[in-house]
């Protein structure tokens, strides 16, 4: 039986003239994932994007195609389908056999129909009734429940042929990934920023990453996590970079020559003004943080403004209204969180001071800052001095390399 996925569209539908332009990109993507596990052919027609497998290889990867069409963003809903004939006596020995597990475990059912193409003889009405009438003679135990069913049957008669399926399931939503520009995330080895960098890629922005590290109080161990993470959020946020700058010298200056207690803020606007440079270099048009309103020191309303007002791109923090636990079932979600509690220190938590301010002025910020004459030139030489590290999806012969190893 030949099987297809179809991707249903969201926010994206209204997107008017520009919409051409979203479709492109989220084909490109579809097409960019499912290419190592087989020949499939993406395309659109009827405002859905299909994601056919074209030899025998990807039709028996179809079920893997699909959990990586899953993730990608731009997509309100999508399913697997049977294709078929479009004629009313394949439909039906298709659709009890397609369903055919779900619908012996299931109690009650309904059955669903859409014809887009009108030239199909049966109206949509008919075509529920004739086709709910041949599964109950197949399915005898079932009974019809058109308000709470366990099972929908979705029948789709479209140009291309008639489609069966069950429910859809939800897609990742948002756009793809790359229709809102491109923004420079800054990822600590911790729980929030790889959720951040996840919610702006889910509104289109393709993102690299910056990380700080300050060898040797934080270890090559801490790196690595880093590295895990950026390579697990890259299914979602697609290939990408991760910079990383060697942040012990300016580090070590603000503690050495800085108020104990405004240090974390003087850190926060030192890092911010060297992703500045590296989103220049790179031209991203926003800094991502993972920072949520209170959630320590540095992040009290008046610890975000000084931070702010150290660069002039805007700071994206997707996270500022959440909770640490809706932040934590984000993460767990998108199989991050694993990774992200590993007990591997971060250089924003050493020589933290033990009592921060949480009303910092910009006045001190800045008188502070006037007193590190030495920070911009070591800022700057951190900045010329960062690692890039490719972080690419992993591949189909990747993936079963890592599993036999
Ligand atoms: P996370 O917020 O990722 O769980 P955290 O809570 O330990 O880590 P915070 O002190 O809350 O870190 O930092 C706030 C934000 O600052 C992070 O979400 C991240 O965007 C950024 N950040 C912190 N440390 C680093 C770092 N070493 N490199 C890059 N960005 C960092
Ligand atoms: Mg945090």
């Amino acid at each position: 039986m030949k099987e297809v996925i179809l991707c249903y569209q969201g926010e994206m539908a209204l997107k008017g003239l520009n919409r051409a332009s979203f479709e492109a990109v989220l084909s490109k993507i579809l097409r960019y994932r499912t290419k190592d596990l087989g020949n499939f052919r993406v395309y659109k027609a009827q405002s859905t994007m299909y994601v056919e497998p074209k030899d025998e290889q990807a039709e028996q990867l179809v079920g893997e195609a699909y959990d990586r069409v899953r993730k990608v963003f731009g997509l309100a809903n999508v399913t697997r389908a049977a294709v078929c004939e479009k004629d009313f006596e394949v439909i039906k020995t298709t659709a009890a056999e397609y369903l055919r597990d779900q619908l012996r475990n299931a109690k009650t059912f309904k059955v669903e129909a859409k014809r887009s193409d009108k030239s199909f003889p049966m109206k949509s009405p008919e075509l529920c009734r004739e086709l709910g009438g041949h599964l109950l003679s197949c399915y005898p135990h079932l009974r019809v429940n058109v308000k709470n069913p366990d099972v929908t049957v979705m029948v789709e008669i479209r140009d291309f042929g008639a489609y069966l399926h069950g429910a859809k399931e939800p897609g990742a939503g948002g756009l793809p990934v790359g229709t809102s520009g491109r923004a420079i995330n800054m990822l600590s080895g911790g729980i929030d920023s790889p959720v951040a960098a996840w919610f702006m890629a889910r509104r289109g922005l393709a993102l690299h990453h910056i990380h700080f590290a300050s060898p040797p109080y934080t270890s090559e161990a801490a790196k690595q996590k880093v590295v895990d993470l950026a390579q697990i959020i890259c299914e979602y946020t697609g290939n990408c970079v991760l910079y990383v700058v060697p942040y012990t010298e300016p580090q070590e200056y603000i503690r050495d020559n800085a108020p104990d207690v405004l240090f974390t803020v003087l850190m926060r606007r030192s890092m911010m003004r060297i992703a500045n440079k590296i989103a220049n270099s790179i031209e991203a048009k926003a800094i991502v943080t993972g920072e949520s309103l209170a959630q320590v020191a540095s992040q009290t309303l008046m610890a975000l403004a000084c931070t702010d007002s150290a660069q002039d791109l805007p700071v994206l923090r997707p996270l500022i209204g959440m909770d640490k636990s809706e932040i934590i079932e984000v993460s767990r979600k998108i199989g991050a969180f694993e990774t992200s509690i590993l007990p591997y220190e971060d250089c924003c938590t050493i020589f933290t001071p033990p009592h921060p301010k949480t009303k910092p002025t910009l006045e001190e910020i800045e008188a502070a800052e006037a007193g590190m004459p030495g920070l911009a030139q070591l800022e700057e030489k951190a900045a010329n001095e960062v690692e890039r590290i490719r972080i690419e999806m992993r591949k189909k012969n990747q993936e079963e390399d890592l599993f036999t190893l």
